[in-house]
């Protein structure tokens, strides 16, 4: 299960058990990547 993160959108694709927070940016609030949160539109 991937995990993007709410600050910097980077994808995370793993996650250290007891570390939920973005080691590029330090923030701790990440989403699912298949969360209906994500409403991307692409203009195909
Ligand atoms: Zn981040």
């Amino acid at each position: 299960m991937a995990y993007v993160c709410m600050h910097c959108g980077k994808e995370l694709k793993t996650l250290e058990k007891n570390t939920i927070r973005c080691p590029y940016c330090g923030y701790r609030v990440l989403v699912k990547k298949r969360s209906s949160l994500t409403k991307e539109v692409s203009t195909d």
